[in-house]
């Protein structure tokens, strides 16, 4: 059994860009999608597994079970992973037929699904990740699960620039479907206390990217696009602030980082390039 907190104390292996993570155990299941269909990720959902971790293990393996998730967080801090987060995994499925979100395997219409990211039409198993929790909805999460949990997100903030805010990039199951999933993941858990530390605390990852930009002068501002989408491409450090440019007659804004050049058209940061040399 692998303990999250004491190989992170030891320094956790560099994130890999298999979409694996390094302290977690690998058990994979055979239930999921390939890739995400050309979506990105719009938010990581919180799941109450109603089983103890073993039993829950056995269950999203099983290629009979049609579920999965991307991971499970044990009660004594163990992380366990199903699905790379390169693929997705399926946990948050709903269905969208004539224009409204039906709950799956049944023709009722779902009243009160409150997250408004929905994208009509699309699974939201193909933008979302999903981390299940041992035990039943009724629990207290235990130091170790809150813990473990923190630091999985904080693994997947750094995979995917992902910037969390509640009900919005960071949901209970219960906003996907209200209708009968309104007890998952449960009344206990500490949403609030999760966004403050998860806003707080940087990763070790982080705080070494952010220790190295230092060394060339530049500040690490996680919000701005281009170093978030830097990060979450893994282009290294950033050895320049950012920079403007033309081309054709258009305003370009750029940043130099040490495995590419990052840049978008001004004003237009949804879109954003990297050239590496
Ligand atoms: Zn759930």
């Amino acid at each position: 059994m692998r303990r999250v907190d004491s190989r992170l104390a030891a320094g956790a292996p560099a994130p890999g860009p298999t979409g694996w993570c390094p302290f977690a155990e690998k058990r994979v299941s055979p239930n999921f999608w390939s890739g995400h269909a050309g979506h990105r990720i719009k938010a990581v959902v919180l799941h109450v597994a109603q089983g103890e971790k073993n039993a829950v293990i056995n269950r999203l393996t099983n290629p009979k079970s049609d579920t999965s998730a991307h991971f499970i967080v044990a009660k004594d801090g163990g992380v366990t992973q199903f699905v790379s987060i390169n693929d997705s995994s399926w946990a948050n499925g709903l269905v969208y037929q004539n224009g409204q979100w039906m709950i799956p395997g049944s023709n009722r219409v779902l009243a009160g699904a409150t997250w408004t990211g929905l994208i009509p039409d699309v699974n939201p198993n193909y933008y979302t990740l999903s981390i299940e929790h041992e035990g039943v909805y009724t629990d207290k999460w235990t130091p170790a699960m809150y813990n473990a949990n923190l630091q999985l997100l904080q693994w997947i903030h750094d995979q995917t620039g992902l910037n969390y805010r509640l009900h919005d990039t960071l949901l209970a199951h219960s906003e996907l479907n209200s209708a009968n999933r309104k007890n998952c993941p449960g009344p206990n858990v500490e949403w609030d206390r999760m966004i403050q530390d998860l806003t707080q605390l940087p990763s070790l990852a982080r705080t070494a990217i952010a220790a190295a930009a230092s060394k060339f002068g530049i500040g690490l501002d996680e919000k701005a696009a281009l170093t978030s989408f830097a990060l979450a491409n893994g282009l290294g450090i950033p050895l320049t602030e950012e920079f403007a440019f033309s081309y054709q007659g258009d305003r370009y804004i750029g940043q130099v980082w040490s495995l590419g050049v990052v840049y978008a058209k001004d004003g237009e940061f949804e879109h954003i390039f990297v050239s590496t040399g």
